[in-house]
């Protein structure tokens, strides 16, 4: 067990510490209660990762962080009887066995339960009991209760369990009317019949089945009282107007991408330092389009001087040489030539390319550069995971492959987690892997002589090549961290190419959404914790960033299946019911503009900082599981000063990788072949 204890103390630190979790209680507990017991045994090497883990019987272990919250919002005393529902793993009623009394804890799978038993004893809990039964229904032998928690979400708080709380006591669950999304909620008993209420967090919790919660999966459908699901509102003479008509009347129609009027709209963000435009898939057209129309005006008519993009440094800087008309280097160099080839290589992008190297031709003395954000290289890298994994050991590929295929910062899947089981040691290959991306790195950065100049200072590549460790480590298990860690750097090397350029410089960035929205008003940031690019230019440049997002209601999108999978155009399925995009849909509106900057649309803006769902499409598509895989609780006024809308889009168009694809080369070039 002692092999744990590092990885016991940093996730303590890390997850929750630093997440600003105050309880001292909780906080000792968590660095006691040994979570690799919790966990079965071929996911040990997981336990302390920043997520939930399966345990079986489709249930999970709560990420740990999670556990914490829903503690310290229980504000548990020594001496404190518990009624803790859902044991699982029996980890959460450990952690309040540190701290309180007495806790009961209660579990409707018998073998779940059975196991927590025997584990809780192993470990020398001998003020837990764990009871079989409907946790719904509370416990009503052993209550009051001065503090009761839930680890499975319910359509409303059960009757029985507010009964149960004594004075003063405090009751923390997720409640939610869908059974996989919820609010956590706090009650506290005031009185006999006086309870205050208010929800704190969004969750993704297991759904709570019982007498009074959801109904057994494949059982008969049940109704429940009206805290159930909240039902539509009856229009009155004071309703606001439908979403939908409130932003149709603040929105401003946009003409279409070609018309030269199309970019005039957003010169109101002509004096921010730096401009961020988004996109809602790696491989939509209009997106690309209008990027691209919008960088030629800031270029053109309001002096900003480099485009920086969420793509690969070293490929970028081959673009950068094209474009400002400088000799390559060695050999002939083609860039994008690794998954996803299309999110470059496509004739959007090269139309781009060519306008900046003609613009550059012509105006010498103030030329445009372009840069590549992503310093560590995503793709290469996972490109040398899989192919050295392939040669050693193709069942721990095929897991690395799901991994890297799963979509980022959501990670929803624990069970791709479950399936590193069966490659028989994932983490054999783990330090060799982190050398050998390491002396990659090294090598990328020696090649880089001239291209250094951008952004890269030799003490600058002294710094990356320390901190790549702790990023190929993340990257290599393709865990939530290393989302975070990845839009560190990406920020970091923002910073370096605007200080390059002199302080009066202005900078254009193109990255996803998810990298550009701010991450505090997603689900992303609130629940996950996840930091992105986005947030981290506010943070640093305030007022003199624009954070502009895009979205789509319908079409098709140019997409893989699974990570290294071919490109395949695919149906956009049309938007969700209550989702952002289904109320942009509403408007009717081909094309429009949001501006979402204080003091204009105020009280539209007001409305979009409750969360809505928001569709976000990367390299990977799967309709299939849409609804699980791609969207995400967000608050569209959080995130973006202003928002644009293309109600139907198409794929990109991409252009041939291989040789004998031969297509426009001469003047296709870098991208020819
Ligand atoms: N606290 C647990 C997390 C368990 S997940 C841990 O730390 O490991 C939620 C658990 O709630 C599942 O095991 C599920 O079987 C259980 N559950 C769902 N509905 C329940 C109910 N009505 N009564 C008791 N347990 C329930």
């Amino acid at each position: 067990m002692g092999d744990f204890d590092e990885a016991r103390a940093w996730m303590v630190e890390r997850q929750i510490v630093q997440r600003g979790v105050r309880d001292d209680y909780v906080i000792e507990a968590m660095r006691r209660v040994p979570r690799e017991a919790f966990v079965p045994s071929d996911l040990r090497e997981f336990a302390y990762d920043d997520t939930p883990l399966p345990i079986g019987g489709e249930q999970s272990i709560s990420q740990p962080y999670i556990v914490a919250k829903m503690l310290a919002a229980a504000e548990l005393q020594p001496g404190d009887r518990v009624l803790d529902i859902g044991t699982g793993s029996g980890y959460a009623a450990a952690i309040a066995a540190e701290i309180a009394g007495r806790v009961d804890s209660i579990e409707r799978d018998a073998s779940l339960a059975e196991g927590a038993r025997e584990r809780l004893q192993r470990l020398g809990y001998e003020n837990v009991e764990v009871h079989v039964g409907d946790g719904t229904v509370g416990l009503a032998a052993h209550a009051p209760y001065n503090a009761i928690i839930a680890a499975a979400g319910g359509p409303h708080v059960p009757r029985a369990l507010r009964a149960q709380l004594a004075l003063g006591g405090r009751l923390v669950m997720p409640v939610g009317g869908s059974p996989s999304r919820q609010r956590l909620v706090k009650i506290v008993r005031r009185g006999e019949h006086d309870y205050d209420e208010h929800a704190f967090a969004d969750v993704r919790f297991v759904p709570l089945v019982g007498d009074d919660g959801w109904p057994e999966p494949g059982g008969a459908p049940r109704t429940y009282d009206s805290r159930a699901e909240p039902t539509a509102p009856v229009p009155t003479a004071s309703t606001p107007p439908p979403l939908a008509v409130a932003i149709r009347d603040a929105a401003e129609p946009l003409p279409d991408i070609d018309a030269p009027e199309f970019a005039t709209f957003f010169d109101r963000f002509a004096m921010r330092r730096v401009v961020l435009l988004g996109e809602a898939s790696h491989g939509t057209s209009e997106f690309y389009r209008a990027r691209a129309a919008i960088t030629r005006r800031l270029v053109e008519r309001h002096g900003f001087s480099m485009l920086a993009v969420e793509a690969d440094w070293a490929d970028a800087a081959i673009i950068d040489r094209h474009v400002r008309d400088r000799p390559m280097p060695g050999e002939r160099s083609r860039p994008f030539r690794r998954f996803p080839t299309w999110m470059w290589r496509n004739t959007d992008f090269m139309s781009l390319v060519a306008w900046l190297r003609s613009h550059n031709a012509e105006h010498r003395e103030r030329e445009t550069r372009f840069c590549g954000l992503d310093i560590y290289s995503l793709s290469e890298s996972i490109d040398a995971v899989l192919r050295y994994l392939d040669s050693v050991d193709p069942a721990a590929a095929r897991v690395a492959r799901e991994r890297y295929g799963c979509l980022g910062p959501w990670q929803k899947d624990p069970a791709v987690y479950a399936r590193a089981a069966l490659s028989g040691g994932y983490a054999r290959f783990e330090e060799h892997m982190v050398a050998q991306l390491g002396d990659l790195l090294k090598s990328r950065l020696a090649y880089a002589r001239e291209d250094g100049e951008c952004c890269l200072d030799a003490a600058r590549k002294a710094r990356l090549v320390a901190l790549a460790e702790h990023y190929y480590r993340a990257m290599y298990y393709g865990g939530p961290q290393s989302w975070n860690l990845r839009d560190t750097h990406m920020f970091d090397t923002l910073r370096h190419a605007l200080d390059s350029r002199g302080p009066q410089a202005r900078l254009i960035v193109w990255a996803h959404n998810s990298h550009i929205g701010d991450a505090s008003a997603t689900q992303m940031g609130r629940v996950h914790d996840g930091i992105n690019l986005g947030q981290l230019c506010r943070a640093q440049f305030g007022d003199a960033a624009a954070l502009i997002g895009f979205g789509t209601h319908s079409g098709t999108v140019a997409a893989a299946s699974d990570w290294g999978g071919p490109m395949e155009v695919k149906t956009v399925r049309p938007s969700f019911d209550g989702s952002v995009e289904f109320s942009m849909h509403g408007t009717g509106l081909a094309r429009l503009l949001l501006d979402l900057r204080p003091g204009v649309h105020d009280a539209l803006r007001e409305r979009l900082r409750a969360p809505l769902l928001e569709r976000f499409i990367g390299v990977i598509y799967r309709p299939e599981t849409e609804r699980y895989s791609h969207y995400a609780q967000a608050s569209l006024a959080g995130q973006f000063d202003a928002y644009v809308w293309f109600d139907r889009t198409s794929a990109v168009s991409a252009l041939p990788v291989s040789a004998d694809e031969k297509n426009h080369a001469a003047q296709a070039f870098p991208f020819g072949v």
